[in-house]
């Protein structure tokens, strides 16, 4: 079982897969229930998996539930850390992941995105619901206001994101989003092609040796 730390203690690793500096460390936000298409637990697993492959960490909300519970089991099966931070009043109802390499649990739902971002080298969205788009609109919101420069990705699982890209683009037109502001998103469709392309414009690795485990 991961080690439990509260944000003023400092963190042990806590399996043997721990020990060696991940190769990279990814943000993944996605939904807290596994949604009706099967398809995203399939992708949130894929997610996973290729982080683990690699030699990577997953940063995210600490969850065991649905699709976030998915990408975290698939990380740890496949050897990578998973870092999960949650607000105390959800751990008190026994929404943690306590298999975590490091659970962090935090006095409230501002310290947890403030270290899920610290902690990240880029930040991915999946299918999910308004806990999803709030952290994904934050990220993308703090970079255009140069809080950070980490690359914030969107995977549109199926075309679950069809809808709200159309709507980006109708605000493009009506001029109350800038062409700019959209660079800063990276969107991609397939898992393999878009987690190779955000470690790299992270500054990690080549993207053909990133991709050529997929
Ligand atoms: P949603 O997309 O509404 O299902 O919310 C998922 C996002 O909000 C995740 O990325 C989490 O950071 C956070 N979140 C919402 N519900 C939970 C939960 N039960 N356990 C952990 N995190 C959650």
């Amino acid at each position: 079982m991961g080690k439990l730390n509260d944000m003023n203690h400092a963190t042990k690793p806590a399996t043997p897969t721990a020990t060696s500096a991940p190769a990279f460390s990814l943000c993944v936000y996605c939904g807290s229930r596994p949604g009706m298409n099967p398809c995203f637990a399939q992708v949130a697993q894929e997610v996973g998996q290729w982080i683990g492959q690699h030699g990577g960490q997953l940063v995210y909300g600490g969850g065991n539930t649905g699709l976030m519970g998915e990408v975290a089991r698939a990380t740890l099966a496949a050897g990578g850390r998973v870092v999960g931070i949650m607000p105390k009043a959800l751990v008190e109802r026994e929404f943690a992941n306590r298999d975590c390499t490091e659970l962090h649990v935090v006095d409230n739902m501002h310290q947890r995105k403030a270290m899920m971002a610290e902690r990240a080298d880029a930040f991915l969205a999946m299918p999910g619901g308004i806990g999803t788009f709030e952290e994904l609109f934050e990220v993308w919101t703090w970079h255009q206001l140069g809080y950070h420069t980490k690359p914030v990705g969107l995977l549109n699982v199926e075309g679950y994101y069809d809808g709200l890209l159309a709507f980006l683009a109708h605000t493009v037109r009506e001029q109350l989003v800038g062409t700019w502001q959209m660079d800063l998103l990276t969107v991609g469709n397939q898992a393999p092609e878009l987690l190779p392309r955000l470690v790299q414009s992270a500054g990690f690795g080549q993207s053909e040796q990133l991709s050529r485990h997929m």
